[in-house]
């Protein structure tokens, strides 16, 4: 598709494609997205019973300063060390036009979360993709070399493989001179945080989101932490850009989620749970799983194209990930649901299998 009027840049991108989203309304068990299959807290639905219309009047607070410091206190760091997107994806954009558009090439695996490569794109940034072994491990020592920077989500997607705190700081120790993005996406389902580590390495950037493990995906809230000058270079280019990313709600809702650490905690380990439980369950009918520390698994088959189990299991009004890609086409992404959706997900494929 193109367009005469379209500018030479706008022409030559190949923007990001999500996974579906159904209609409202289709009764399909969804499991292609990573949303996570339980609602947001009680605190949100109180919260949002009791809202006063008013407060959507007026523009919302520009630097989010509420819902910031409220983050800040969660993870034991200074509010000057919190930026907040719409959504971790807007956190992402931003990140790499204030810190990536650089000389030297930025580095990422090859095997990891596609929108990397579409932001090169737009902001006109060269980047190396660098191979991971073939059990999808990632290897650092390849990242000691000149860069303009370094992204890595811990735990990776898709494969949901995590590394160690140890990891990373070896990684940071190495690498002084251009900044550290680790996207977080994931790293409640049992991954460990390297938040702590920003007070030690001024070119770390920790981005996390509350679209999987806060149970928001639809409220568009992401957000990252870092020294405090990382965070004046974001907010340099977020006001070239959008002075109100969060809306007053989104604010006042992300505010909610985080305050209610008891529900917080259940999800994520309800989440863990049936994460093991549905890789037993694929193991027993031949599937290969990698280690997940995240609220997905990736799977394959050694005798089904993953082409074929994704279109039999649609047939069937379930969805879940295949990318069309080199080294990861025979997989599928699949979303740790319920364990009611997640039993469902298996009968059927155990019919595909048949
Ligand atoms: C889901 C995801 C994001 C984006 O999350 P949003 O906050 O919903 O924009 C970022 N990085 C990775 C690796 C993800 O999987």
């Amino acid at each position: 598709m193109t367009c005469r009027y379209w500018s030479p840049r706008v022409d030559a991108l190949s923007p990001y494609v999500p996974g579906e989203q159904p209609q409202q309304g289709e009764r399909l068990i969804k499991l292609n997205t990573n949303e996570n299959p339980y609602p947001p807290s009680p605190e949100v639905a109180r919260m949002l019973a009791a809202y006063d219309v008013e407060n959507l009047r007026l523009y919302p607070d520009p630097d989010a300063r509420a819902l910031r410091k409220s983050i800040a206190d969660y993870y034991d760091v200074g509010v000057e060390n919190i930026f907040v997107g719409n959504g971790s994806d807007e956190v992402l954009a931003h990140s790499f036009m204030a810190f990536f558009k650089q000389k030297e090439p930025i580095l990422f695996p090859d095997v990891t979360y596609s929108f990397y490569t579409v932001y090169c794109a737009l902001y006109d940034i060269h980047y190396k993709a660098l191979a991971v072994h073939d059990d999808f491990t990632i290897g650092l020592e390849a990242y000691s070399q000149s860069n303009g920077g370094i992204i890595i989500p811990n735990p990776n997607a898709p494969t949901g493989i995590g590394l160690s705190l140890n990891q990373v700081e070896q990684l940071l120790k190495k690498n002084r001179d251009s900044v550290v993005i680790i996207d977080e996406a994931y790293v409640d389902f049992g991954g460990v945080s390297v938040i702590p580590l920003i007070k030690k390495y001024d070119n770390l950037l920790v981005i996390q989101t509350f679209s999987k493990s806060r149970n928001l995906a639809g409220m568009r809230v992401g957000f990252s932490v870092g020294n405090q000058q990382l965070i004046d270079g974001l907010e340099r280019v977020k006001n070239s850009f959008n002075s109100y990313p969060l809306d007053t709600l989104a604010q006042a809702v992300a505010m909610s989620a985080i305050k209610d650490d008891v529900y917080f905690k259940k999800v994520c380990a309800m989440i863990i749970a049936s994460r093991d439980l549905l890789a037993k369950r694929l193991e027993s009918f031949g599937f290969e799983v990698l280690p997940s520390e995240s609220n997905f698994l990736f799977v394959t088959h050694p005798e089904h194209k993953a082409e074929s189990l994704y279109a039999g299991l649609k047939s069937k009004g379930m969805l879940v990930r295949h990318f069309a890609k080199s080294r990861i086409n025979a997989y599928l992404r699949i979303t740790v649901g319920k364990d009611e959706e997640n039993a469902a997900l298996c009968d059927a494929l155990e019919l595909i299998l048949k």
